[in-house]
């Protein structure tokens, strides 16, 4: 499943490639691969004749601006262009967004294609189809629309992701830290794989309860979060089937993972076996030496 660091090197590329293109139209292959609106030719319509302007991220969402082009009006009046609302984008366990000429051959998991000016293609491949996008029409919110965007907890990067915020987030929590981390409410877009490095970084068990973490042990969590989700941006992601950045290429973090996909193997620093167990529905990869588990009594 794409993470902050797949969804964030997927938005730099698309920020590199499809910024100032009008969109002149698209095809889509299956409607419920669009949440809003309701009608998938409503969601062509909305966005045909906008460019995209920037592209932000919010957790697992990406965001990009629209603008409208004034080019219809007469050039005294061609100023600044118009709002033309947002896209959004939620890539979920299989999306993927890839830039295209329009002649390459159809994936075949395709669900939604966006033509832009310059004979290029913005493509939404998506095996497992929970992936989806919306159109935010101009004057409304994003979090109007795109309603899984008013319950995420701040940005891992954010000032507001503080020490303090963590500890006083964790402070009467009686489930395991690994659950914690996952929980998008309390940061967000941090999942399965960097839940995992960061509490082996931190010499942190995954079924320790966030009641019986120490100060210092709240600090080490706080800061290896950060630190692993900037080591895998900075390598482009990490390396998985499904992930790919919008020129098709696998990034590089998962051959340096630490625990994560690597249960049986010996651990880069004490040669302990990796160990996993299920912990939120989700598998906890760990070195139970590195990581020991201490109870609360
Ligand atoms: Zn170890």
């Amino acid at each position: 499943m794409p993470e902050l660091p797949e969804v964030e090197t997927v938005r730099r590329g698309l920020q590199q490639v499809t910024l100032n293109r009008t969109i002149l139209g698209g095809n889509v292959l299956l409607d419920r691969a669009i949440a809003h609106p309701v009608s998938s030719i409503d969601f062509l319509t909305g966005l045909r004749g906008s460019a995209i302007a920037a592209w932000q991220r919010r957790g697992k969402y990406l965001l990009a601006k629209l603008e409208r082009s004034t080019e219809c009006f007469t050039p005294t009046e061609a100023q600044s262009p118009q709002p033309g609302g947002w896209l959004g984008v939620h890539l979920r366990m299989t999306g993927q967004l890839l830039w295209f000429d329009p002649s390459e051959p159809l994936q075949k998991h395709t669900r939604v294609r966006l033509f832009f000016a310059g004979d290029r293609e913005l493509r939404f491949v998506d095996q497992r189809t929970f992936g989806h996008m919306w159109w935010v029409p101009p004057g409304q919110q994003p979090e109007s629309v795109m309603t899984g965007l008013q319950t995420l907890g701040p940005e891992p990067f954010s000032d507001e992701f503080s020490v303090e915020y963590l500890a006083q987030q964790l402070r009467n929590g009686r489930r395991p830290i690994k659950n914690a981390l996952l929980d998008q409410t309390l940061v967000a877009g941090v999942g399965n794989i960097y839940a995992d490095e960061a509490l082996f970084l931190s010499n942190i068990h995954p079924q320790t309860l966030c009641t019986d973490l120490t100060p210092v042990q709240i600090g080490r969590v706080h800061k290896f979060v950060i630190q692993v989700l900037e080591t895998s941006i900075d390598a482009g992601g990490t390396t998985f089937s499904n992930f790919l950045n919008v020129q098709g290429v696998n990034g590089n973090y998962g051959r340096a993972a630490w625990v994560y996909n690597r249960t049986g193997t010996a651990c880069r620093v004490c040669d302990n076996p990796i160990e996993r167990l299920k912990l939120a529905g989700r598998s906890a990869h760990f070195c139970s030496q590195c990581q020991p588990h201490t109870k609360s009594e």
